[in-house]
């Protein structure tokens, strides 16, 4: 099935700057703004009803799944963007709450009508120009943390697709070579790096066991070669099975118990704006910043969380502990 990706919050946001436009144009009717999408194209815009079609502001899918349409041309899917659905929701209602969540996505399956729903991850290998890299800590298997950083939006097998710097994959080998030195028996997955001064070259290896134990650096016996270079800005994208990388906590002090005892901690989030908050540890706004409010495990009250996304700062308050507080160390690095 052909299926068209746009980026959730291109797509979302324009959708705000359509319900929130001062139409130069008053006319008797109220705008009311529409969802449309050029299947043909690949394009998604929004708009008043009966407007022009705004062409400059046009969505292109990032991604787009599958062969074009065979025969004719597919007509212009439309669809209100605030006009309540049978369960008293709207798009607009649900792209909002798909990016508060996380959401990466809007996708269009192309059926006869359309599908519109969201997601959080492209699965692929190889990651455009266009995605965005943000910080991280990430773990493989038993190695790590190490900092490096994610491609936002896109996954690899159910793993991240992670990039490090040229010291951090050092380290990466280094940490590979004596976890293989302990576990003679075994196969070992192994960065084998060549250092050619003007740049480095990462060979991602698997060292069949032998009685003495894989050696490390030595890749002639290897199988299931992977060859990576540094990408346009330098970093080492080591995206392979082998190498399931994920999200890991980042090394930090034991949370504070009382507010009142560490006051001279500054406070990991501050107001942003009318209702936003900002992580005073990365600078993350908006929906990098996730708010939770659960039954409290005492029985009575509320315990809260609010967390950042892209550094794992947060702050919490629980009714049997008291406010606790975790400051990610920022950036991350060696
Ligand atoms: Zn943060």
């Amino acid at each position: 099935m052909r299926k068209l990706w746009f980026d959730l919050r291109r797509s979302l946001q324009q959708a705000e700057e359509t319900t929130t436009v001062d139409h130069a144009v008053r006319t008797s009717e109220p705008p009311e703004p529409w969802l449309v999408l050029d299947v043909n194209t690949g394009r998604l815009w929004f708009t008043p009803v009966n407007a022009p079609r705004p062409r400059s502001l046009a969505i292109a899918a990032t991604h787009i799944d599958g062969p074009p349409p065979a025969d004719e041309p597919w007509p212009l899917y439309r669809q209100p963007l605030t006009e309540p659905d049978p369960n008293h929701d709207s798009v607009l209602n649900r792209l909002r709450a798909a990016a508060q969540q996380g959401h990466r996505w809007l996708v269009a399956d192309v059926s006869t009508p359309p599908r519109l729903h969201t997601t959080s991850a492209y699965d692929t290998d190889t990651v455009p120009d266009t995605a965005v890299w943000s910080p991280a800590w990430l773990t493989a298997g038993d190695l790590g943390p190490y900092p490096g950083q994610i491609a936002h939006g896109y996954q690899h097998n159910g793993s991240v697709i992670a990039r490090f710097t040229k010291a951090t994959v050092q380290r990466i080998a280094a940490d590979a070579d004596a976890r293989a030195a302990h576990t003679p028996g075994r196969d070992a997955d192994l960065l084998a790096l060549r250092d050619y001064g003007s740049g480095m070259e990462v060979l991602m290896v698997r060292a069949p066991a032998t009685p003495a134990g894989p050696v490390p650096g030595d890749e002639s016996s290897a199988v299931g070669m992977r060859h990576v270079t540094a990408d346009p800005d330098g970093w080492y994208r080591l995206t392979d099975d082998r190498w399931p990388w994920r999200h890991a906590t980042p090394p930090t002090q034991p949370p504070n118990r009382t507010r009142g005892a560490h006051e001279h901690d500054p406070d990991v989030f501050e107001p942003n704006g009318h209702d936003g908050s900002r992580c005073t540890v990365c600078g993350a706004t908006g929906y990098d910043i996730t708010y939770e409010e659960l039954p409290s495990m005492a029985g009575y009250g509320t315990d809260t969380t609010m967390s950042c996304r892209i550094c794992h700062s947060s702050e919490s308050y629980a009714e049997e502990i008291g406010w606790s507080r975790r400051r990610a160390p920022w950036p991350p690095t060696l």
